[in-house]
């Protein structure tokens, strides 16, 4: 199975729901920029005081800090056997980085790169409805993915609370900065061959499933 593996696909698109269901599957860690940079945000760290401006305008942040702080994510030890990236590259210059670091860590190329692919309308409704848990980041959605207690995590209790950026006005600036720097990502990781299309629309076990199968396919490489 693949190892070095990156969930492309717009915002709201479901890559956080697949990805942290893969990891345990896979048993690779789940790395998320936006988690990351939202737990730097409520710390208030350097990093955090940073990015903050442009996360909460829902544009990206630059790519210097950014691939700095995913430099030093995947080079920690729990990264040996592989990753599963979701939120990031975003832009050509990320993922031109992202290979660098991996052949400069010796972990070979990105081999897998399941994109969710889904209609612009069904984004927004995916976007101001989610839920996200304060304390791992768990997704929830108020109807397509409630959870058992309104407000309250399933996995571990904590408050749900709806992400600053996901209001109807930094969702649409959102999904506009996807289609103009990370939609060209398709094309790239189409090219060399790893790209594998999925279809978003359907329920978070089918979805999940269409992943898995997808990724098989890839056992081997
Ligand atoms: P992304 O990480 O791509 O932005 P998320 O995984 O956070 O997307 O999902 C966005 C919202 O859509 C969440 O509220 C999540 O519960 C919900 N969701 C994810 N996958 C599905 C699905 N297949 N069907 C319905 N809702 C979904
Ligand atoms: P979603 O999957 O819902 O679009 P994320 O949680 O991945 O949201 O990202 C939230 C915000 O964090 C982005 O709007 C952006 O400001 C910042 N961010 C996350 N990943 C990156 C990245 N690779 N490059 C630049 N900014 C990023």
């Amino acid at each position: 199975m693949a190892k070095q593996i990156v969930m492309l696909g717009p915002p709201g698109a479901g890559k956080g729901t697949q990805a942290k269901r893969l990891s345990e599957k896979l048993g690779i860690p789940h790395v998320s920029s936006g988690d990351i940079f939202r737990e730097n945000l409520r710390e208030q760290t350097e990093l955090g005081k940073r990015a903050e401006v442009y996360v909460n305008r829902g544009e990206l942040v630059p790519d210097d800090l950014t691939i700095a702080m995913i430099r030093e994510r995947i080079s920690r030890p729990d990264c040996d056997d592989g990753v599963l990236l979701d939120g990031f590259p975003r832009t050509a210059p990320q993922a031109e980085a992202l290979d660098d670091m991996l052949e400069a860590l010796d972990k070979g190329q990105v081999d897998a790169v399941p994109c969710i692919v889904l209609p612009d309308e069904v984004l927004i409704e995916r976007l101001t409805g989610r839920r996200t848990c304060r304390a791992q980041g768990h997704i929830f959605h108020i109807t397509f993915n409630p959870p058992k207690e309104a407000g309250i995590c399933d996995f571990d209790g904590s408050e749900l609370y709806q992400r600053q950026d996901d209001t109807v006005e930094t969702v649409t600036n959102r999904i506009r900065v996807y289609l103009e720097q990370t939609q060209p990502l398709i094309d790239y990781y189409q090219q060399r061959g790893v790209l594998l299309e999925v279809d978003g629309d359907q329920s978070i076990d089918m979805v999940f499933d269409e992943i898995i199968s997808v990724l098989v396919g890839v056992q081997g490489a």
